[in-house]
């Protein structure tokens, strides 16, 4: 909520002023050009160049999370309502973003993550991949390959809808352990994933002939190479983007916040598989990306979500990337 800044002058004020300056005449001008508020958000994706790659920033929308408490472990909820309220945010729901990244590398087509698809189990504003990739000129059927972090809802759940394709002509690209994991019929059993399980199965087993296993380590394609990056998820895996000496990485969820996920690296995090394991790649990467001097994408930042982070004792800071308005 934005409140009026107390030293604002009133239009009557003004025009009482102008009147005993004499600047109004007996028939006052009347202003016309009134237009209607137009209701539509900024463009959901964004644009810019990593060496000769063409990258664009797409937005599947909004998760509401709910209470910072119940799912950060390791600070107190007193100490993480105040973090999130000196910085401006609600300190009672978090909500991040997603960014997905598209790479044009002038010979491929890569989507990295896909968005919740059809689901609205993070709140109903999720789902706007599809109609941002058009927005940003980007056809669906053109993508050569889907490239995933890790198989969590929100990363792949936008494979498929109702058993059609979304990328029909995209090999998809993942790691073997977190294939193995999130669709194991036995895991069907464990009443908290259960519903993760059944719907991951449903996007990956039908695509099981298109799923090209990552390893750590491996160029996957030209210019892109996966570093595994476990805890998250027990197969989630960091990206490598280079071209003419210029680097991204694509972090998926190695952190979650702009603000907790930085200013306090070993709070753990509930959706984590192994959150110890979680911390400690958060650590190792964050001081990776700090020493190298690094640019990333975080794909729960606030939109974009691109930046580099610098170390701060204990503590890091994500510093977002200035955005540039001509490519
Ligand atoms: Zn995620």
């Amino acid at each position: 909520m934005l409140t009026p800044h107390p030293h604002l002058i009133s239009r009557r004020a003004l025009l009482v002023g102008a009147a005993a300056a004499g600047l109004v005449g007996t028939a006052p001008f009347a202003a016309l050009a009134k237009a209607p508020l137009l209701g539509t958000p900024m463009p959901g994706y964004y644009r810019f160049k990593i060496g000769s790659i063409e990258a664009t920033i797409v937005s599947d929308g909004p998760l509401t999370l709910g209470p910072p408490a119940s799912f950060f472990t390791g600070a107190t909820k007193a100490d993480l309502e105040k973090m999130l309220a000196d910085n401006f945010l609600p300190p009672d729901n978090i909500v991040v973003q997603q960014n997905a990244l598209v790479v044009n590398t002038g010979d491929k087509l890569v989507l990295f993550d896909t968005g919740m698809g059809s689901a609205k189990i993070f709140g109903p504003s999720s789902g706007r991949l599809l109609a941002n990739l058009k927005a940003a000129g980007l056809d669906p059927q053109d993508f050569d390959a889907v490239v995933l972090t890790h198989a969590h809802p929100d990363h792949c759940w936008g494979l498929m809808d109702g058993g059609t394709r979304h990328f029909p002509n995209a090999q998809i690209y993942m790691s073997e352990a977190d294939l193995t994991f999130w669709t194991d019929e036995a895991k069907l059993g464990i009443a908290e994933i259960k519903p993760f399980i059944e719907g991951t199965r449903a996007q990956l087993l039908p695509n099981r002939e298109r799923i090209v296993l990552v390893k750590d380590g491996q160029e996957v394609l030209p210019g892109i190479q996966a570093l595994s990056a476990p805890g998250h998820t027990v197969g989630h895996t960091i990206y490598m983007i280079a071209s003419q000496g210029q680097t991204l990485c694509y972090t998926g969820d190695v952190t979650h916040h702009a603000v907790i996920s930085y200013t306090t690296p070993r709070v753990e995090f509930a959706y984590d598989t192994d959150p110890k394991l979680g911390v400690t790649t958060r650590l190792k990467t964050l001081d990776m990306l700090a020493t190298d001097r690094t640019a990333f994408l975080a794909y729960h930042l606030p939109f974009p979500g691109i930046g580099h982070v610098v170390k701060q004792g204990e503590a890091y800071r994500f510093v977002a990337a200035p955005l540039q308005t001509v490519l």
